[in-house]
């Protein structure tokens, strides 16, 4: 029997013809439209794979897919997974790292370039026709080079930052993870140090590690506290990571200087968000990865991880080791 894998992203037509050249396809572009969820509820019971990003797969929904053997998400992140559901059901979990570090490293980068020397306001003053005379010191901005990066989740995409600080821009890197890297610590000088030391510490804190149950609220008001003035908060890992409530008291008190942000508690961020009346905030549609060539190797790498999975085989980026341990036996 054909497999049926349900995609609920759109893939390029090149890496569309693969996949249906092996199984049986049906693309929902608008999963989170009542109309779109209905066709995801009607075509669940026949899905073998599932392909995308974006959408929270709940256990209620896969209940709907007795013959599921794989997620396949177009993301590193796997927040919107119950991952001991589908361990529970030996489906496999798979996700797309690597090929997006370095893209979402950039985006980390422009968010820091852009806070910190303010860019997006002048530019928009410029552009405003409100650019009548040099600019003095109520638009000076403050420098990047030689200021202290500090990181909090010193994985892929952590290391990826602290590259470009280190060699790019001279800054001291510090960081913060579950486990001391000494790797890390010899290529790029960094300095290992608790969380509330780095907030203390760091001019730069910027958040690149996953949404869990442990991470979830993880900066709120007490850390926001511990910053100083002159810090400024990039985060670019999951907005759930901080109680958002807190960051826009902290960025309206001039607690801290400035945030940059690429994710947010609700996405896409309403446009009535108090987040949007700070002219302190650079805020960005959740866009880490997004460039044409990031994003087709992400998909790509989706369509493998898939493809192997329906053959029986392992997938490169599994997630949930377990589920494929209990396939075996
Ligand atoms: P990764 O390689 O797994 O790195 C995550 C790091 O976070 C790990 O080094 C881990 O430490 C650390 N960590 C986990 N929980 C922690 C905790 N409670 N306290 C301190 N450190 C903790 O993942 P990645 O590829 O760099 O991606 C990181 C996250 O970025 C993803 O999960 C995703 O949510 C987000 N992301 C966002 C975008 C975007 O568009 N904005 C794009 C891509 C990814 P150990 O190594 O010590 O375990």
């Amino acid at each position: 029997m054909n497999k049926h894998v349900i995609l609920y992203k759109k893939l390029s037509a090149p890496l569309m013809e693969r996949l249906q050249a092996q199984a049986e396809v049906t693309l929902i572009e608008d999963p989170k439209t009542p109309d779109g969820l209905a066709r995801l509820r009607d075509a669940l019971p026949h899905a073998d794979g599932l392909l995308g990003a974006s959408l929270k797969l709940d256990a209620q929904l896969l209940d709907l897919a007795p013959r599921l053997k794989v997620v396949s998400s177009v993301s590193v992140g796997v927040d919107n997974y119950d991952i001991d559901y589908l361990t529970g059901r030996g489906i496999l979990l798979s996700n797309t790292p690597d090929v997006l570090t370095e893209t979402t490293a950039d985006t980390g980068f422009a968010l820091i370039m852009a806070t910190a020397r303010r860019v997006v306001e002048l530019a928009s003053m410029v552009r405003d026709g409100q650019w009548t005379q040099n600019i003095g010191p109520a638009h000076f901005g403050t420098d990047v080079h030689g200021k202290k990066l500090g990181i909090i989740g010193m994985g892929r995409i952590g290391e990826a930052v602290a590259q470009r600080g280190h060699f790019g821009f001279g800054m001291p890197v510090l960081y913060h993870s579950h486990s001391r890297k000494p790797a890390v610590e010899a290529r790029f000088d960094a300095q290992y140090r608790s969380l509330d030391a780095l907030l203390q510490e760091a001019d730069f804190v910027c958040l690149t590690l996953p949404l869990t149950a442990e991470t979830e609220g993880l900066i709120g008001a007490e850390q926001f506290a511990l910053m100083r003035p002159e810090t400024i908060f990039i985060n670019i890992a999951r907005g759930k990571v901080v109680d958002e409530q807190a960051m826009i008291e902290a960025l309206k008190n001039r607690q801290i200087r400035a945030a940059g942000l690429d994710v947010f508690e609700r996405e896409p961020l309403p446009a009535d968000s108090a987040l949007l009346q700070l002219d302190n905030v650079v805020a960005t549609p959740h866009m880490g990865s997004a460039t044409h060539e990031t994003r087709e190797a992400m998909a790509r790498c989706a369509v493998d991880n898939l493809l192997s999975a329906l053959a029986g085989e392992r997938p490169k980026d599994l997630v949930n080791e377990k589920a494929w341990s209990s396939r075996q036996a």
